[in-house]
């Protein structure tokens, strides 16, 4: 990068920056909080002294202090660990209770909430156990953080803040788990974002009366009368019944609103003394499995999609977070090289969350003291296609055929062309007929399709022939990231495409002209990307043009700032459309400049849905928002209007704001 666009690019982010942090506080999001990190990032490191930064503070910055720091008025211990059945059997042997209270074991950031005659004085986090930081306006945010309790009580209650899985999904999938993201939110200084956060308790002490609270039980009940949500609590008297429900909600876990990592099993009478501990005795985490396992790599085996050979390990199988895995993912052919992994190694295979198990490292070989390992032999790396025979070029972080006439490729072209396009009655079983007839090899054969040979294909009767015609030639102007990421180049796909053209690279010509260098100028454009685009770019030139000189898509013409009528506008769907898909709904508002969201958000402009009456989750929400609801015939004047204007019936000088326009 040049001094003179590291500069225009600096005064680009602080622009950015700012607005969208004006957006944010007035209630209307314009880009998600990892996009935002994103932008803040790019800033922090081209120019760390910029006053923006400085201004806006700690707002997607988790680690800023500055809390005032307050003592817990019980210590908050380290519980005990109990990994499996038998480690927890040793347990109850030694503490003998006649009763169990067993609780979920939440996997948030424990909170202590301080109440002074029954007004909350202070909230404060885990810290070193000891003292921690003092959060209370932000916990204020957080739903199930009560500001008074209807009881004259002073003392702790105890919980934990949470991130429902569905938000961090939607709103925080940039953080690795829903834990990680409760807890820089908890502490960001300007709080936003706690109201993402619910509030469950688990725990309570009265100060200076110990007796407050007979048994645990007793704490639940007080709490829920209170109006606290409280951790789910069931009472045992049998060990192996205890034993048998952590199997059950391992397995069940999924569905849970929240992660939890295991179960808490306390003794019910309360016990004071042992709760100031610093590892009290009387309660326990049972955890879940391990999430880690070690196994020992027989084979790898290369999986190919498009061009492109993945290597993948057989494992001997092994129990991983509550299934039994065969198979691990190895990304790519760098990655055995650089663990220097054989077969016969001992590997340390990970399954965290809902991704693919992966091999992560390899273990010394006395991990496995039982295994007869075999003996140790090279991994074979595949030198030819298998389809077309051309020799695999080895780019070490990726492993391919080079012809761009391979049958893989093409076959695989055509399969991301029609599903980035949502063409639909186009099934891969159908393409695949096509492709191997010889009669549709390149995207633009696509176009030339005719309802009678079609027909004659898999027996499909003229009535579903003419819907899949009708459905090919159904899109027609699309926005160029769209066009180029349908062109499957490896590891290009729609969202690093709007990256490009967002910079600047924004007609088909730009992107022609454009070299590795300036392509690598766009944040977030690695090199081998870069090169990957230019080289896909020349190499699909005459596809390209086929395409478009078939007559049917375009390419649409670059957005034009004044003529984004739906600016700062939002749109959620729910249920069923009549007239379009709900993702040719969505793509209708982002044309227009507006913003489709996956669920209804405090702000968001409008619910879209047929039912408006129906009771279901979106449509409360939306109640509860105060967000308009709205039909869809509506939702198509408003669409109808916002036309309009573009062509100057309407016309304004400015991006309308919300409710303005209509
Ligand atoms: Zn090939």
């Amino acid at each position: 990068m040049t001094d003179l666009q590291k500069k225009k690019r600096i005064i680009e982010l602080e622009t950015l920056i700012q607005r969208y942090q004006f957006s944010y506080y007035n209630g209307e999001a314009e880009i998600t909080d990892a996009e935002f990190d994103l932008l803040w990032d790019e800033l922090k490191r081209l120019a760390p002294e910029s006053l923006v930064l400085a201004q806006i503070g700690a707002d997607g910055v988790d680690d800023i202090d500055g809390f005032p720091k307050v003592a817990h008025l019980i210590p908050m211990g380290s519980q005990d660990k109990a990994a499996d059945p038998d480690a927890f059997r040793a347990w109850t042997q030694k503490i003998q209770a006649p009763v169990y209270v067993v609780q979920f074991k939440l996997d948030g950031a424990s909170l202590e909430l301080q109440y002074e005659k029954g007004a909350l004085v202070r909230a404060v986090t885990r810290g070193d156990g000891v003292i921690g930081d003092e959060i209370t306006r932000n916990a204020l945010r957080m739903s199930g953080v009560l500001p008074a309790i209807n009881a004259d009580f002073s003392g702790g209650v105890r919980g934990e803040a949470l991130m429902p899985r569905a938000v961090w999904k939607d709103k925080y999938a940039n953080k690795a788990n829903c834990r990680n993201a409760a807890n820089g939110i908890m502490r960001r200084k300007d709080g936003a974002g706690c109201e993402d956060l619910v509030f469950l308790a688990y725990d309570a002490s009265a100060t200076g009366n110990d007796g407050f609270f007979k048994n645990e039980i007793e704490k639940i009940t007080w709490l829920m009368a209170r109006g606290f949500t409280v951790s789910e609590t069931k009472e045992f008297t049998d060990v192996e019944a205890i034993i048998a429900y952590r199997a059950i909600i391992a397995d069940t876990r999924q569905n849970l609103d929240v992660d939890i990592d295991g179960l808490v099993v306390k003794d019910r009478a309360t016990n004071m003394d042992d709760l100031r501990r610093v590892r009290p005795e009387r309660q326990i985490a049972f955890k879940f499995e391990l999430e880690i396992a070690y196994t020992a790599l027989r084979a790898v085996e290369w999986s190919e999609a498009g061009a492109t050979y993945t290597p993948v390990g057989i494992i001997d199988p092994v129990r991983l977070a509550g299934t039994t895995v065969k198979r691990a993912s190895l990304n790519n052919p760098g990655m055995i090289r650089s663990m220097n992994l054989k077969i016969g190694s001992v590997v340390s295979v990970v399954k965290r969350g809902e991704i693919i198990p992966k091999i992560e490292s390899v273990a010394p070989t006395d991990a496995l003291p039982d295994v007869d390992l075999p003996e140790e032999s090279d991994i074979v790396f595949p030198v030819s296609c298998s389809v077309c025979g051309a020799a695999l070029v080895d780019e070490d972080s990726r492993l391919y055929c080079p012809n761009p006439a391979c049958p893989k490729l093409l076959l695989h072209r055509l399969e991301k062309w029609v599903k980035i396009l949502d063409i639909r009655e186009i099934g891969e079983k159908l393409i695949k007929q096509l492709f191997t007839a010889d009669r549709v090899t390149q995207i633009h054969d696509l176009y030339t399709l005719t309802p009678e040979e079609l027909a004659a294909f898999d027996r499909m009767g003229t009535l579903s022939a003419n819907k899949v015609v009708k459905y090919i030639h159904a899109a027609r102007e699309i926005p160029l990231a769209k066009f180029i990421a349908g062109f499957d180049f490896e590891g290009v796909g729609e969202t690093i495409m709007e990256k490009i053209v967002d910079f600047g690279f924004n007609t088909l010509e730009k992107l022609r002209a454009a070299d590795a260098d300036a392509l690598a100028i766009v944040e977030g454009i690695g090199e081998v990307t870069a090169k990957t685009i230019v080289q896909g770019m020349r190499q699909a030139a005459r596809e390209m043009d086929a395409v478009l000189g078939a007559g049917v898509i375009a390419i649409a013409e670059p957005p034009d700032e004044s003529k984004l009528p739906l600016k700062g506008i939002s749109f959620c769907f729910t249920g069923e459309l009549i007239t379009m898909k709900r993702s040719q709904a969505e793509e209708k508002v982002k044309a227009l400049g507006g913003s489709p969201k996956t669920s209804v958000v405090k702000g968001l402009s409008y619910l879209v849905a047929n039912d408006t009456g129906s009771g279901s989750t979106k449509n409360k929400k939306a109640r509860d928002l105060g967000v308009p609801v709205i039909d869809e015939t509506r939702f198509l004047e408003l669409i109808g209007k916002a036309v309009q204007s573009v062509s100057g019936v309407a016309a304004s000088t400015h991006p309308p704001a919300q409710g303005e326009l209509f």
